[in-house]
């Protein structure tokens, strides 16, 4: 049972954000499905879904939260960052304003989020190549002033998903294990 927390060593909330259309939720349903969608369902997407890895001998049980279409309102909630080890920090490299956004949402989760939690920034849709707005240096040096980890992904090509979500599950153990 992929939902059940009996069959885990550990269990892991963490959390997608960032600006709307930037490709949390299908960067979510890679991971934990290997699955992408080209059409955007907001409205229908999921509260949250599971994946479960290994890291070491340990079995770890992500449980990882999106956003589903809230923030196009401003209405996520202190509960949405409340007991998040970890936060996938999103912006799209082919709209400069989603990476501009990254401060508002860093204040956000500094505001709401555990002091100690695990921030790794992703640049999606690095499959775009000819539509890029922001360089990869500029976001590897936002990560390097903010202290985050960095890294460009695909959710379409799957480039990069995998890597990104154990590394901010390995991080969470390290520091919460
Ligand atoms: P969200 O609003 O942040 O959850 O974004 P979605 O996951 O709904 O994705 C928004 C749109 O971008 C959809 O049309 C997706 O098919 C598309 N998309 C998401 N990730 C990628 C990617 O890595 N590459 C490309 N080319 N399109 C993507
Ligand atoms: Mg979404």
């Amino acid at each position: 049972n992929d939902t059940s927390d009996e069959d885990c060593d550990y269990l892991f909330k963490t959390i997608l954000i960032g600006d709307s259309s930037v490709g949390k939720s299908n960067l979510l349903s890679r991971f934990a499905k290997d699955e992408f969608y080209l059409d955007s369902k907001p409205t229908i997407g999921v509260e949250f879904a599971y994946r479960n890895t290994k890291v070491g001998e340990k079995i770890v049980k992500a449980q990882i939260w999106d956003t589903a279409g809230q923030e196009r309102f401003r209405a996520i909630t202190s509960s949405y960052y409340r007991g998040a080890l970890g936060a996938m920090l999103v912006y799209d490299i082919t709209r400069n304003g989603t990476f501009e956004s990254i401060k508002k949402w860093l204040h956000q989760l500094r505001e709401f989020g555990d002091d100690d939690m695990v921030i790794v920034l992703v640049g999606n849709k690095s499959d775009l190549v000819d539509l890029r707005e922001v360089d990869t240096e500029d976001g590897k040096k936002l990560a390097e002033i903010e202290k985050l980890c960095f890294m460009e992904t695909s959710a379409k090509e799957n480039l990069n998903v995998e890597d990104a979500f154990l590394q901010m599950i390995t991080k969470i153990y390290e520091i919460a294990g």
